[in-house]
């Protein structure tokens, strides 16, 4: 047999739960499929004066909520697939957490870092010019993903302000605070996914100080799931990025790692650390596993082999159905993403709201209602996996389905008389 796409193994998560909530025909149907998928290309002038056309996608995976809402990521490996099944994250998501928002993802095939900063502004203008007519504060609101930031956000609010002729904040979230960002979006993933891993551990019984872990990925997530749970005792043994990884036996400084990181452009060398394998990574005798980097991580290869006591999905997708079956079996907890990485945006619907009401909070105040929502969420999906005896995935999509089924009911998209 083959191996499922990316896409695939959303629609078995999406079964799972259904099949658990003898979940009507129709329901699945609408969310099986996105409701549209856009596919672009943009040309750039290089800088040495040559046209590259670069192919991008933005995915609306279903909007019964509310307006769609998920990141744009650049980078050489995105497909149409893969930004399908991104879409649909978003949408169990966002209605896991409460929050109005509906599901959507874009993304870019390029490699960003092969580009200079005036090449990377032209891509990000070009592509927001031409994903314009159905974006909006309204309709689709994009955000940072892999390998885009707030420098991004800025030339994208910028340049989609221009072409409307009115100065448009709420178009995306993760600006820098002084275009009208939110206090605590920078690192709004992380912060959720650090009172994520502080339920989880009293769930498990774990005790965080001096538990170890290791972070697969250094990028935004990563780095800020390291620091905060240095923060909060944790002993960080070993991360790595897309060159290389990192490990030492006593623990490390983060902050100090990806100081390094900035510098060299990658953690591989930092001082007192030896180098470890992605694969050794993952397989590492730690109590806490953070896989924040891509997709297609954890598989049936080295699920068998995997020796965390939990594993707190901060990346979107890190684990294949197959390995998620013999992991429960294993009892591994595993807290998945739609929950785990909730936590950026929901910040970014904190932005929206700031940008709507032209009001801006303090930083206290996002982290106290980011910390309230994201307990909840993980309270609900922590109560339906024990009382209904499913793995967390199941359960957090089992509470996903029953919002957005809801809303479908009360919108007439599903008969009324229908158990969920
Ligand atoms: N890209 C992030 C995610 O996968 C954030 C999306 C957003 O803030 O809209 O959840």
């Amino acid at each position: 047999m083959g191996k499922s796409t990316i896409y695939e193994n959303v629609l078995t998560q999406i079964n799972n739960a259904a099949d658990i909530l003898n979940l009507d025909g129709q329901v699945r149907e609408l969310l099986h499929e996105p409701m549209r998928t856009l596919t672009v290309s943009i040309p750039v002038k290089m800088d040495d004066e040559s046209i590259h056309v670069f192919k991008g996608f933005r995915c609306q995976h279903n909007d019964v909520l509310g307006p769609t809402k998920g990141g744009i990521r650049f980078h050489p490996q995105v497909c149409e697939d893969e930004v399908k099944a991104l879409a649909a994250w978003m949408t169990f998501k966002c209605s896991l957490v409460g929050i109005p928002y509906g599901g959507a993802k874009g993304g870019v095939l390029v490699n960003p870092k092969e580009l200079s900063r005036n090449e990377l502004e032209k891509l990000s203008r070009g592509f927001i010019q031409a994903i314009s007519p159905i974006i909006g504060p309204d309709k689709d609101i994009p955000a940072p993903d892999v390998y885009t930031d707030a420098q991004v956000m800025s030339w994208f609010m910028d340049e989609f302000s221009k072409l409307k002729g009115v100065n448009t904040p709420g178009l995306v979230t993760g600006k820098p605070v002084v275009l009208g960002g939110s206090f605590g979006r920078h690192s709004a993933t992380a912060r959720g996914v650090m009172y994520i891993t502080i339920e989880a551990a009293k769930a498990i019984d774990l005790d965080l100080n001096g538990a170890t872990v290791a972070v697969q990925g250094f990028g935004n997530a990563g780095s800020f799931s390291a620091k905060f749970l240095h923060e909060q005792g944790c002993k960080i043994v070993a991360a790595n990025d897309s060159k290389g990884g990192i490990y030492c036996k006593d623990g490390f400084n983060p902050v100090d790692a990806a100081k390094h990181k900035e510098e060299t452009g990658s953690l591989k060398g930092f001082q007192g650390c030896d180098d470890i394998s992605n694969e050794d990574l993952l397989t590492m005798d730690v109590d806490i596993l953070i896989p924040a980097a891509l997709e297609n991580q954890i598989t049936e290869d080295n699920a068998e082999n995997i020796k965390a006591r939990m594993i707190i999905e901060a990346a979107n997708g890190p684990t294949t159905p197959e390995a998620d079956e013999i992991l429960f079996k294993r009892e591994i907890m595993i807290v998945p993403d739609i929950l785990a990485n909730a936590g950026g945006v929901t910040v970014s619907y904190f932005e929206w709201v700031q940008n709507l009401a032209n009001y801006y909070w303090s930083k206290d105040e996002v982290d106290r209602k980011l910390e309230e929502i994201m307990v909840e969420a993980f309270e609900k999906v922590y109560n339906t996996h024990i009382d209904m005896g499913v793995n967390m995935r199941v359960a957090a999509f089992i509470v996903a389905i029953k919002r957005l089924t809801e809303a479908m009911k009360a919108r007439g998209w599903v008969y009324n008389d229908h158990k969920y």
